[in-house]
């Protein structure tokens, strides 16, 4: 599988559809989540083209990895639900089996209440 310029994602990243920001530096983008599942619904892409986890853990330079995980800290400590707070939940969708619509790897982080069962 090739990378599709096309999807949502890259279109936010290019500027050409816009988001509600949350958070931003070289490697990262975040922004709320058009239909929020839960009270916070954010939405974390890295700025580089990759399909999924498998993808980018593949391909991806290790600055690149490390600075997408660093940028959740970062994010949950901006959006007051870090682990010192009332803490959340990562989640990526991966491949067919793992519900993905959007083929530009992404965390989902839910928090701003409880969220409930791991999977329904
Ligand atoms: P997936 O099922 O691929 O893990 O999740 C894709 C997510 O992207 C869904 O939660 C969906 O609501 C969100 N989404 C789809 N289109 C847009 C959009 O144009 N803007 C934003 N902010 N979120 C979107």
């Amino acid at each position: 599988m090739t990378y599709d310029k096309n999807n949502i994602f890259a279109k936010i990243l290019r500027g050409e559809l816009p988001c509600k920001k949350v958070y931003e530096n070289d490697f990262v983008l975040a922004f709320y989540d058009i239909n929020p599942q839960k009270k916070i619904h954010v939405i974390v892409i890295p700025k580089g083209e990759y399909i999924d986890l498998d993808h980018f853990i593949q391909n991806a330079k290790d600055i690149e990895i490390i600075e997408f995980n660093k940028a959740i800290l970062n994010i949950v400590k901006k959006l007051k639900i870090s682990s010192k707070d009332n803490g959340y939940r990562v989640l990526s969708n991966i491949g067919i089996d793992g519900g993905q619509e959007v083929p530009h790897l992404h965390y989902h982080i839910f928090g701003g209440q409880n969220i409930g069962k791991m999977v329904v």
